[in-house]
């Protein structure tokens, strides 16, 4: 029997993997840049976070979560997302006693019972951003800030950069009410999860991807005309800051979270040549949330980009991510004998750095060439026959297609130099 991956589960091999570490390189050096420091969550938590801290109504709880019974019978989990374990480890781990804010990022697996399709998997990778501690929009500018930023050093092109207010529960009833009243005369024609959103949820008839219900939406009220003083002003001086930071985003009141803590700052970023799947993050504020699975009220923070997405997008625009490859020196011997004296001066070469590899077996000395071109080896070292004799070994630099003669106990100093002059240039 051959045994496949799960559906909608990756393998990522090499160089594909070098190119994820790549990319997540990049987003520690940005979290150090804007001073955030990783927090690690278990892969799998109690099945009712998810149910609070995502929440009911969501697709995700409804419909794509891995929940299983444990030995012990404990409905149990694999996360879907991590902000609301951040959220219940800031909250047990007692995280509101430090200095705030508490700027914390993740990156790692998630899990959604999803219909596999083009930039959209069951096993997928997130990084994200959680703000704790801080009511102000400069908080909200920041995230936003860092988004930007990450996608824009990435060389991502198109990338649209939407935001709005889901203002907070206070101001949220009435601009409910209001959507209630312009949907109803309407209901029959929606789609059935719209008419079910319509009672539970419905600031979600807002963003339903049938085309129908969004066409319906068309002259639907907008929540800017809705918002109390708090949430306008909050609103207001977020958009000051991003055009002082000369970000350029676009106002898109039908972009919603719809879940009643989610308050205030709402925002995407779409790379418009990925197509179907083009969100390639998304975040906003839920002042709500920590109270909602057992904390005291702190207002916070944050979002989560796709990482397999980032590769979608590079891929629709044409481009790749560059990343290192080849060894620095593979060692070529004549014949077994020469064995020992290869070992030891690649575990001399690794001790000092290099990146190193050899033949382990009895190959020809033209297989084992042909083996240092594949591993693109920048040199090889050639051991056995009258030099090793002698008490030296072939060092062959293989761009240039040039060898010299070197004493055995002189090669690694002799490497060290060239790399050091080659640093310096
Ligand atoms: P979508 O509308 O595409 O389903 P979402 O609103 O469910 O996205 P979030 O929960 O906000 O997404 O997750 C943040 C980001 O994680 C998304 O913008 C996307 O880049 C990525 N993402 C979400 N679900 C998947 C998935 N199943 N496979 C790959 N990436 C995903
Ligand atoms: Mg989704």
């Amino acid at each position: 029997m051959n045994i496949s991956k799960p559906r909608g589960t990756n393998d990522f091999l090499p160089p594909e993997s070098s190119k994820i570490l790549a990319i997540e390189q990049k987003l520690r050096e940005l979290c150090a840049i804007y001073n955030y420091q990783e927090i690690r969550t278990p892969i799998f938590e109690d099945t009712e976070l998810f149910v609070r801290g995502v929440g009911n109504a969501t697709d995700i709880v409804q419909k794509e979560m891995y929940t299983f019974l444990d030995q012990g019978e404990r409905s149990l989990t694999l996360r879907p997302e991590n902000t609301a374990a951040a959220c219940r480890a800031y909250i047990e781990n007692k995280l509101y006693g430090l200095a705030q804010p508490v700027k914390l990022f993740y990156i790692g697996p998630m899990f959604r019972y999803e219909r596999p399709q083009a930039g959209r998997f069951r096993q997928f990778h997130q990084f994200g951003l959680e703000l704790f501690g801080s009511a102000e929009p400069a908080a909200d500018a920041e995230i936003i800030s860092f988004a930007w930023r990450f996608y824009q050093q990435l060389g991502i092109r198109d990338l649209n950069l939407r935001i709005n207010s889901v203002g907070c529960p206070n101001c949220r009833a009435a601009y409910k009410r209001a959507l209630q009243d312009y949907f109803r005369p309407h209901l029959a024609a929606l789609c059935g999860s719209c008419r079910d959103r319509f009672e539970r949820n419905p600031l979600r008839l807002l963003d339903c991807k049938s085309q129908h219900c969004h066409d319906i939406g068309n002259n639907a009220p907008q929540i800017y005309d809705y918002l109390c003083g708090d949430c306008s002003a909050h609103f207001a001086q977020l958009k000051t800051l991003l055009d002082a930071a000369s970000l350029p985003y676009a106002l898109d009141w039908r972009m919603v979270r719809g879940l009643d803590y989610y308050t205030k700052t709402a925002f995407e970023i779409e790379a418009k040549q990925i197509g179907a799947q083009s969100a390639v993050c998304g975040g906003g504020r839920y002042d709500g949330l920590i109270e909602e699975i057992g904390g005291a009220p702190t207002p916070a923070v944050g979002f989560a980009l796709g990482i397999e997405r980032i590769f979608t997008a590079l891929k629709a625009q044409g481009d790749d991510i560059d990343v290192e490859q080849g060894v620095e020196v593979f060692l070529i011997s004549h014949d077994n004998d020469c064995k020992p004296a290869a070992f030891r001066l690649c575990e001399q070469l690794r001790a000092a750095g290099f990146s190193a590899d050899m033949e382990y077996g009895s190959k020809s000395l033209k297989a084992q060439m042909k083996a240092a071109d594949r591993m693109q080896a920048a040199y090889t070292l050639i051991i056995g026959g009258d030099e090793l004799l002698r008490g030296e070994a072939v060092l062959r630099n293989m761009d240039k297609s040039e060898q010299i003669t070197l004493p055995v106990d002189n090669i690694v100093s002799h490497l060290l130099r060239i790399k050091n002059s080659s640093d310096k240039e």
